[in-house]
């Protein structure tokens, strides 16, 4: 899963993620140094893992999700039951 800057206090993010989580912290500080003169904005900035979505594959996870709810709810109604 890529990497992707973004400072909660200009409300941004990096042009584009990063494969390395070494080459977000560069845009984090080439970002800090042109909008904050090199300092850590106040409102807080970080890095996060995003999904690539370039492969197109959104819908697995998503019934991959479902189908834990689901077994979720079964164990839970199985412990409500006794
Ligand atoms: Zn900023």
């Amino acid at each position: 899963m890529p990497y992707l800057y973004t400072c909660r206090q200009c409300r941004t993010r990096a042009p584009r993620p990063r494969t390395t989580c070494e080459d977000a912290e560069t845009d984090q500080q080439e970002h800090r140094d042109a909008a904050h003169g090199g300092h850590a904005p106040l409102d807080g900035d970080g890095i996060r893992r995003v999904h690539d979505d370039a492969r197109g594959d959104g819908l697995l996870p998503r019934h991959s999700c479902l189908a834990a709810l689901v077994l979720l709810a079964l164990v839970l109604a199985n412990c409500w039951g006794r």
